[in-house]
């Protein structure tokens, strides 16, 4: 980089042309954390303006079309790193880590309980608009705009698939462990496989469960160390060590994924988990009011990231939605990904307190029969997803012409 394009970010509005606006956002500008806008330091772009940034000192062109060439106020690897590490925001430890004892320890109702009131007050607090949830659409469009290799950009799926979906389970603690065949029925019911995230070291493992999870097809991951909510923010020292613990569980169950617990993340942890996983699945496209906004898998400290793009089924029930109300924001967030064919990650908790219930396990049925019946959709699991994405995007790649 150069550094005539160091500054602070920025938050600015973004207009684009009508010629290049998708058809399915109709929500007016997007708001998005530029990194570095050269215009801000008096860039001249050529050409015709395609989008405008409305920053500091009113609009500027952002991009120009110019001879067929695009020309860019911005560097979009900068911009996508930016987004993905998430240096735009401070994403705060949960209380459960600052806890004297493990939070889970505190019943099943208490905790629903203490998480939605935390919960309300985070979105109270809450003020960037960005990322828009549960859509954000501001990577998708760029990236749709600069075409195949920029990063973040959805890959062509296999078989001529428009979208791909990845099942995940958190088995977060014992009780979890109890219901996974519960859920197991029902995604089998409906020809689905999953990644079951396990924790650890935190309960006793079923290995005979877990043997016939895999020899079915679905995948073994890793969920953490013991799901304290702590893994991120301890000293590498001490990541490593906890990691290394898990060893044995990673190499008797094959494990090549890796999910923190309550999606904690911190740069220290991503470094050191490439010597342990071959993909992690952490990072919310927007969910919890962070992420990168990115809708496809990308390549993050070494590992391929499979962002989790439908909301959690965690987030939902803690934000105190019904039933029907998960069940229409799954619809509307699936309708979306199949527009701009990304990869949609479904995550379902088997604790009774999250999805393992009556209630929430009808609208988890309805909603894999739908998905099931929909067309042109590649199922795999988030295993498959990342060794076909890691060969794909290996492959040369031919870009439209830009320079930033
Ligand atoms: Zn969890």
């Amino acid at each position: 980089m150069s550094p005539a394009l160091s500054g602070p970010p920025v938050l600015a509005t973004v207009e684009l042309a009508d010629e290049i606006r998708p058809r399915w956002w109709t929500a007016g500008p997007c708001r998005f954390p530029f990194p570095f806008p050269r215009l801000a330091r008096g860039l001249t772009l050529p050409g015709e303006p395609l989008a405008w940034i409305d920053a500091d000192a009113g609009p500027r062109p952002l991009i120009t079309r110019a001879s067929g060439r695009l020309h860019l106020a911005f560097d979009p690897a900068e911009t996508f790193s930016h987004l993905t590490e998430e240096r735009y925001t401070n994403v705060p430890a949960p209380v459960t880590s600052r806890l004297p004892f493990h939070y889970h320890r505190i019943p099943h109702a208490l905790r629903l309980l203490l998480g939605r009131m935390t919960e309300r007050w985070r979105s109270r607090k809450r003020t960037s608009p960005f990322p828009q949830w549960p859509i954000e659409p501001g990577w998708t469009i760029l990236s749709g705009l600069l075409g195949p290799g920029t990063p973040g950009a959805p890959p062509v799926w296999p078989d001529g698939a428009r979208v791909a979906f990845a099942l995940c389970h958190d088995v977060d603690d014992a009780e979890g462990v109890r219901h996974i065949r519960t859920l197991r029925a029902i995604d089998e019911e409906h020809g689905f496989r999953a990644c079951w995230y396990v924790v650890g070291r935190h309960y006793g493992h079923d290995e005979a469960l877990y043997d016939s999870l895999l020899s079915s097809g679905h995948e073994i991951g890793l969920h953490d160390y013991n799901h304290d909510n702590r893994l991120a923010s301890l000293p590498p020292r001490e990541i490593r060590r906890r990691l290394e613990a898990c060893r044995p569980l990673i190499e008797r169950f094959r494990i090549a994924g890796f999910r923190s617990a309550s999606l904690v993340r911190s740069g220290p942890m991503f470094d050191i988990l490439p010597k342990h996983v071959r993909y992690d699945s952490t990072i919310p496209d927007t969910d919890s009011g962070a992420g990168g906004g990115v809708v496809a898998p990308f390549r993050h400290h070494g590992l391929v990231e499979l962002p989790l793009t439908l909301p959690l089924d965690s987030t939902l029930i803690l934000a105190g939605l019904s039933p029907r109300e998960v069940l229409a924001i799954w619809r509307m967030k699936w309708e979306w990904l199949r527009e701009v064919g990304g990869l949609a990650v479904l995550t379902a908790h088997p604790e009774p307190h999250f999805s393992a219930n009556p209630k929430y396990l009808r609208v988890y049925a309805q909603f894999l029969s739908e998905v099931a019946e929909s067309q042109g959709v590649w199922r795999a699991t988030p295993r498959g997803i990342a060794e076909f994405w890691e060969r794909s995007s290996a492959a040369p790649v031919s870009g439209r012409g830009t320079s930033a």
